[in-house]
């Protein structure tokens, strides 16, 4: 199984989750810094995967060595889905949460179902494979919860935020870190060299 990849984000909270769930299986997982690469490709793609395709295609391209890219995002239901792909444009860095409470401010309870949904492409010399990770939750009614990033103090899981859990429970539950045991399965198949 190869032991080297280089991870296409400039999201440090990305690529210190995938280190997380990687590392313990031996896989060392370079920052596109490490591997020298420098790029930030338009994701205009219209769907996860095509995006994580977009990202993962750039620095492969740029460096030639195996590269996993993640594309993820919060889709809710009671916004038909939003923000979805444009998770990481709904608002300015860190304003995300409020804006998200104040669109469904007159939403009851049992309609603030949501789910974080990741893809992460592989793109090796052999090809390419997308695999997908989901978490269902409900948002909550206010923040709460420092750890993570983005719209973890939110999302609800049980009665904790995504923000309230150690660093472990998330990856252990989070769509991230499903679609990365996914690529791990495949891996140990021995495919992807
Ligand atoms: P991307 O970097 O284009 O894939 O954008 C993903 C965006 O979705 C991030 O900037 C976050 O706003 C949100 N997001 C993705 N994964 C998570 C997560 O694990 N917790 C909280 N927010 C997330």
């Amino acid at each position: 199984m190869m032991n080297k990849l280089v991870m296409a984000t400039n999201n440090a909270n990305k690529l210190r989750e995938a280190r997380e769930i990687l590392s313990p299986l031996g896989i060392q997982v370079l920052s596109q810094q490490e591997a020298g690469v420098s790029c930030d490709p338009d994701e205009n793609g219209s769907t996860f995967a095509e995006n994580a395709m977009i990202k993962a295609r750039a620095v492969y391209e740029a460096c030639g060595l195996p590269v996993i890219a993640d594309d993820s995002g919060l889709c809710v239901d009671a916004l038909g889905g939003r923000p979805g792909v444009h998770s990481a444009r709904y608002a300015p860095k860190g304003q995300e949460c409020a804006k998200l409470l104040s669109e469904l401010e007159n939403i009851p309870g049992n309609e603030r179902t949501a789910r974080f949904v990741c893809n992460v492409v592989l793109m090796t010399d052999s090809g390419s494979a997308v695999f997908e990770g989901r978490c269902e939750g409900s948002i909550g009614y206010e923040q709460r919860g420092s750890n993570g990033f983005g719209y973890d103090p939110v999302f609800m899981v049980g009665d904790r935020t995504m923000a309230e859990l150690s660093a472990d429970e998330k990856n252990s539950i989070s769509h991230r870190g499903a679609a990365l045991r996914e690529l791990c399965a495949y891996l140990n198949e021995g495919n992807g060299e």
